[in-house]
């Protein structure tokens, strides 16, 4: 796959499985390709997540991978509802309600 031009969601899902070494082995190898092909987006956010996959472990906070996993897993969730959020207009309410009519 040709290089990303900006990190998506599942760009750093997979930055985040690959730093904790969840992926299957073909997945592993087909990002370890792209990384060869000189992706800079997907390279920052694996060094990222490594990041502060070292921090953690310095922290003494080693936990089992599972919970690790989870718990990346779920800052990533949140920065997509964040985004989302900001993403989407304010929805307003319903026209259709019925309530607005006049003359009843
Ligand atoms: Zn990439």
């Amino acid at each position: 796959m040709p290089p990303h031009l900006r990190l998506t969601d599942e760009i750093a899902e997979s930055a985040a499985l690959y730093a904790l070494g969840l992926l299957s082995k073909s997945e592993r190898s087909s990002i370890e390709r792209h990384l060869a092909e000189g992706c800079s987006v997907c390279q920052t956010e694996i060094s990222r997540c490594g990041d502060s996959l070292a921090l953690w472990s310095q922290q003494g906070a080693v936990a089992p991978r599972a919970s690790l996993r989870q718990k990346l897993l779920q800052s990533i969730r949140e920065r997509q509802v964040t985004s989302a959020k900001a993403n989407s207009p304010i929805l307003l309410p319903s026209a259709h309600s019925g309530r607005l009519k006049r003359g009843q």
